[in-house]
């Protein structure tokens, strides 16, 4: 394994890059490693993996370590993704070793030991120093021209409770062992398919069963959503005929070349059928689809359909399976074994060859952006692979985000509209109640209006399903002391602390903080601590006692911690088993609810207040969405929505269903006060334990860009949460005209490594 216990193959300095806030190392490495191979590397605490870079060609004046084994035998990333990474690291100012482990796990490992003919394997060739032959090799597997078996490891690609065991069409045989034949036998009961986890278990058979089984052709087994394989009966491959519109829109997508089309059309206008039609189209010329969602664990319904239209070629990128699981999908994904690829954010950078189609859908969501570093927008990166690859991208959405919209507009990307629902369902009917008159007419704060109780009551008796949204999780939003007028915040974070009833504490929503609510005030020892503003929680209690007969389910971030309990809650709801659901934000997403024919919305003002310039569209976007959850099927839907400022744009055109009225007022606002679209933004975060050592990094880094040109710095100022975790924040906010001026400082300025700083480049979340 080690490059120092062979003597033939010299030694170089060469650059190592690894995923830490450090500028490369140089290392002695074998000469002739290609960049992008992944090698071991010692640091003084402990190893790390990297990234070669290539030779070094002034090396420091120091005794060089060399590399401690090297993992890679060529580059793994296929040669387009990596000219992608090189586009991205560059963007947004990070090196390639911080976004390789998101298109490969480091738990990936090639098998050095492989046969690759005459008698040799990769590692002779290594020892021999054989570089070019390597390269050659792994640049015909990935045309597909060289198949690798065994490669890469198989040992843990399937998550049993994902794997679904099928029956092949192999005639059962007349010899089996007494356990292949439990096995074969419990399959054929279940009418030739389970979920391997189910069938290990009733069946007491081992996974070495399952494996022989396998092997001889007997059985086969796929990985995917548990959720998904209980669904096929539902009818979901039934192929629709498209509309005239539908029909348009796949038409106006050229797969021969890149380009970026917006697709624009309301919830249930057949968007989705558009992107399958499209797909079906790429996989007959023998390419493949990235699919992107905002969400996995919201989308079964998606999956489901995908399933059903192309059987077996789905693979699935999940944010949350571990990473044996993760590891699954890219070795399925560099075997060339699934043509579709559906996956959230990191997706992005998934190592799919030959890519014929990227989606990107609901465009507009903000879990697009990665708020950790590296802090890439998966949508903006699809772009630039679709540019790489030379094939369209579309992007969908009901309420695109303004930067597409703009786009779409000024005839950078082509905009395709559906105007109608094929089902013919209409739009639901949005009933607006001005909380001011409430107040004024009941005298006091209403959380629930007349209206929105008589609709709740009606749905009920008439045995449909009611939701009410409520962006806020807890029984009290925060208490204050009637005494001295102050709010318990959490010791660690500048946030008051929300009080959670079930299990009787004040939690800070930011750190996690938690503690037993305190009889009288810390700060003057009244006991008039009070608690202000309804969560959740309190609705769920408040709402069962005015109706104590509805079955209610709650749904936010405290109910769903489990995982799956999310994905159970939906299946119960949308099997008609809960009449009226509570929940935050996270209920407003890509559901399907065909007994759901009311929505309320409590406070529909609530986004509005976020000092963020985006605050009216998200506020928008939430409420069209929200809107679109109610009367999908065959009954018309209603909206109730409360709200104390009705002529605010965001909320009077939401009620309209008016997206391009809003674009139209907000590009206007958004260009009167230099915001992107029509500024690209960059902005410098940091932390430090006092406030003053925050700001005088920023100081420092303001300095350094004051001489770029055509900039525009505000800052440094407080964060809008100035502490968090004990940590205090300051920003810095670039504004340049172009996104190249952008680019300019950051090359001009680059960060200082080891400061407080980190860059946001495109930031979405001001926090
Ligand atoms: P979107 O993705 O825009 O929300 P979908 O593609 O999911 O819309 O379509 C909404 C519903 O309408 C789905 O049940 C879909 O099967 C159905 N549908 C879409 N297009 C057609 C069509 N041309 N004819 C009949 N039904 C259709
Ligand atoms: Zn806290």
């Amino acid at each position: 394994m080690s490059p120092r216990q062979n003597n033939i193959v010299p030694l170089v300095p060469t650059r190592v890059e690894l995923a830490r806030p450090l500028p490369p190392l140089t290392y002695l490495a074998p000469e002739g490693l290609p960049a992008c191979v992944r090698v071991r590397v010692k640091l003084r605490n402990g190893a790390a993996m990297g990234v070669v870079l290539g030779p070094e060609p002034s090396p420091p004046n120091v005794k060089l370590k060399p590399i401690e084994s090297i993992v890679d035998p060529f580059p793994l990333l296929p040669p387009k993704l990596r000219e992608l990474l090189a586009f991205a690291a560059d963007y947004y100012a990070v090196g390639v070793a911080h976004l390789m482990p998101l298109s490969l796990p480091n738990v990936l490992i090639p098998d050095w030991e492989i046969e690759i003919g005459q008698g040799e394997r990769l590692r002779d060739l290594r020892d021999e120093g054989r570089w070019a032959e390597l390269k050659a090799i792994g640049e015909a597997w990935h045309r597909g021209e060289r198949p690798l078996q065994g490669f890469l490891h198989h040992r843990n690609r399937r998550g049993a409770g994902l794997t679904e065991v099928r029956r092949t069409e192999l005639p059962h045989p007349l010899k089996v062992t007494p356990g292949q034949a439990k096995a074969l036998v419990a399959l054929e009961d279940a009418g030739g398919a389970m979920l391997e986890s189910e069938l290990r278990e009733s069946a007491g058979v081992s996974a070495a069963i399952l494996a022989t089984l396998e092997a001889k052709g007997l059985i086969q087994r796929t990985k995917r959503l548990d959720l998904l394989s209980r669904r096929r009966d539902e009818g979901l491959d039934q192929r629709v005929v498209l509309t005239e519109e539908q029909c348009a829109a796949v038409e106006a997508v050229d797969l021969s070349r890149f380009s970026v089309q917006l697709l624009y059309g309301v919830t249930g206008s057949g968007k989705t059928e558009v992107y399958l039609e499209l797909a079906g189209k790429a996989l007959q010329q023998g390419r493949r689809v990235l699919w992107l969602v905002p969400e996995i664990g919201l989308t079964p319904r998606l999956l489901a359909r995908l399933e059903a239209r192309f059987p077996g070629q789905v693979a699935l990128g999940h944010a949350e399976l571990n990473s044996s699981e993760k590891q699954a999908d890219v070795v399925r994904l560099l075997q060339d074994e699934a043509p579709i690829f559906v996956g959230v954010r990191n997706a992005v950078l998934a190592p799919l060859r030959n890519i014929g189609l990227i989606i990107v859908d609901e465009e507009q969501e903000g879990s697009y952006k990665s708020e950790e570093h590296p802090r890439i927008h998966a949508r903006d990166l699809a772009i630039k692979r679709g540019q790489i690859e030379h094939c369209p991208v579309v992007l969908g959405s009901a309420t695109p985000s303004l930067e597409s919209w703009q786009a779409a507009q000024q005839g950078r990307y082509k905009l395709l509209k559906l105007t109608e629902r094929p089902l013919g369902i209409n739009l639901p009917e949005v009933q607006v109640v001005d909380l001011r008159d409430a107040y004024r007419e009941q005298r006091k704060r209403v959380v629930f209006s007349k209206a929105l109780l008589a609709g709740i009551a009606e749905s009920l008796a008439r045995g449909e399903q009611a939701m009410l949204l409520l962006n806020r999780r807890g029984f009290e939003n925060f208490w204050m002391c009637r005494s001295c007028g102050k709010a318990l915040e959490c010791p660690h974070c500048a946030v008051s602390l929300t009080y959670h009833k079930g299990p009787y504490r004040l939690r800070c929503h930011l750190c996690g903080f938690e503690a037993v609510p305190p009889e009288v005030c810390p700060h003057c020892g009244a006991d008039h601590l009070r608690g202000v503003g309804e969560g959740t929680e309190q609705i769920e209690d408040q709402v069962q006692a005015m109706f104590p007969k509805a079955r209610i389910l709650r749904l936010d971030r405290d109910t769903t911690t489990r995982k799956g309990s999310m994905e159970a809650g939906l299946l119960a709801a949308e099997q008609g088993q809960v009449d009226i659901l509570v929940g935050t934000q996270m209920l407003a997403k890509g559901h399907n609810f065909p007994q759901l024919t009311l929505v309320g919305i409590l406070n529909a003002d609530q986004g509005l207040r976020f000092p963020d310039f985006r605050a009216a569209e998200r506020t928008f976007q939430l409420l069209t969405q929200v809107a679109g959850r109610s009367g999908r099927a065959d009954k018309p839907g209603r909206v109730i929505l409360q709200t104390y400022s009705p002529d605010h744009p965001a909320i009077a055109c939401a009620v309209r269903q008016d997206f391009e009225g809003f674009a139209e007022q907000e590009l206007r606002y958004r260009e009167a006060l230099a915001y992107p679209p029509f500024t690209a933004l960059l902005l410098y975060r940091s932390e430090g334990d006092a406030m003053e050592a925050a700001r005088l990094a920023l100081e420092a880094q303001q300095a350094r860009l004051s001489a770029v040109p055509g900039l525009r710095l505000l800052g440094p100022l407080e964060a809008p949460v100035p502490k968090v975790r004990d940590r205090f924040r300051m920003h810095l906010l670039v504004k340049a005209r172009q996104r190249g001026g952008i680019s300019a400082a950051l090359v001009a300025a680059p960060l200082v490594p080891g400061s407080n700083v980190v860059l946001d480049r495109d930031p979405l979340n001001f926090g």
